[in-house]
């Protein structure tokens, strides 16, 4: 045996999760804060951690995390998984409920970890298509999941990339005929001023995901976190690692809950506010339709070729996403909204791309 048939042949046959090495000044690519956190929030972390012994681990527990967790999202401690990352998290969530041939439902295009990690994990990937207004066919979704003995359904609302959101009647009718759990990825809420979280009281098979990487200014310090029904949660601890979350981290997403009303929630408010003046802009400019989003991100569809799109803002200094291998998105980019100059940036940049004749190759 060779040393690569080592390797599981669904793994050898997949694409790693990559992202372009590009850089630029006006980052628009990763859905992130624009802002950073404040100089209050980095102060008290700083000043907590030079109090604590750096030789020592983390609790086996955050529970003082667990704990801000379980009152800011208003759940019960005991359903609160913190992790490094919400990637971490749908990882464990996936590897204590797949193994061979067990069915994950997804509604693509997605973010694309759910079908990587399933993959990984030797289960199937049912994919139930996005409608052609890019919101979830609610319809079906709930007939397969019904019929086709599915494990796991996991939707992510808001969507990446197409920010459309799941209702919360949608949600009940899923959970009340879903044979699996339903996991809702809500990375993005925040933006969207709506959480699954209250169903959390109504149904056991409902676990909710977050993270701390979008709205909440921390993607560099890996926080995620997920809630779910105490017996449900404690099943999906078993796969996680000891101390999967740094101390430095833990006490950064503790002063973030705490200072979030001063601190974080106006640029919440100011993204989203942002996010409606960017839509406006684009839809203004020929050749280019941004779809609605309740993220802090949106698609637009470009009469020029997104490769040519991506390529010209970068030569500007403008980072987006070319989105155009997902399925369903070939004329599509994504760009997410970034500070009052960046999205002025972004509007004069392409007002003259689009302006611009054109080559016959494109
Ligand atoms: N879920 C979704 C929908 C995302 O878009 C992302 C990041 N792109 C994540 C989860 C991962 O977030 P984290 O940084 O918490 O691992």
């Amino acid at each position: 045996m060779s040393d690569l048939e080592a390797i599981k042949s669904s793994v050898r046959n997949l694409k790693a999760y990559t992202l372009s090495p590009h850089r630029a000044s006006v980052k628009l690519n990763q859905n992130e804060n624009p802002w950073d956190v404040t100089a209050a929030i980095k102060a008290e972390t700083l000043r907590r951690l030079e109090d604590r012994k750096w030789s020592r681990y983390p609790d086996f527990i955050p529970t003082s995390l667990h704990e801000r967790l379980a009152q800011f999202a208003s759940w019960t401690p005991e359903g609160v998984i913190a992790g490094n990352g919400s990637n971490e998290l749908i990882q464990a969530l996936l590897m204590v409920t797949i193994n061979d041939r067990k069915r994950v439902l997804i509604s693509e295009p997605t973010f694309a970890l759910y079908r990587q990690v399933t993959t990984v994990l030797g289960g199937d990937v049912i994919s139930v298509p996005l409608n052609k207004e890019f919101k979830f066919d609610v319809d079906t979704i709930l007939k397969v999941t019904e019929r086709s003995s599915i494990d796991v359904v996991v939707l992510c609302s808001p969507n990446n990339p197409t920010g459309c959101v799941l209702s919360d009647d949608d949600l009940r009718r899923l959970l009340r005929v879903a044979p699996g759990l339903v996991v809702i990825d809500e990375a993005y809420h925040e933006f969207a001023g709506h959480s699954a979280v209250p169903l959390l009281n109504e149904f056991d098979n409902l676990v909710v995901l977050r993270t701390f990487s979008k709205a909440m200014g921390l993607a560099a310090l890996r926080v995620g976190y997920l809630l779910a029904a105490p017996k449900l949660a404690t099943e999906i601890r078993k796969a996680l690692l000891p101390y999967n979350l740094n101390a430095f981290s833990q006490t950064a997403a503790e002063v973030c809950i705490e200072m979030y009303g001063g601190e974080l929630m106006p640029m919440v408010q100011r993204i989203i506010g942002e996010r409606e003046r960017l839509f406006n802009a684009l839809s203004s400019i020929g050749g280019l339709s941004p779809v609605p989003s309740q993220a802090n991100f949106m698609i637009v569809k470009t009469q020029i070729p997104p490769k040519s799109i991506f390529t010209e803002l970068l030569k500007r200094d403008i980072l987006v996403r070319d989105v155009s291998s997902y399925p369903m998105l070939d004329s599509y980019f994504r760009v997410n909204v970034g500070t009052p100059a960046e999205n002025d940036a972004l509007i004069k940049a392409l007002k003259e791309i689009t302006a611009a004749p054109r080559t016959s190759d494109e």
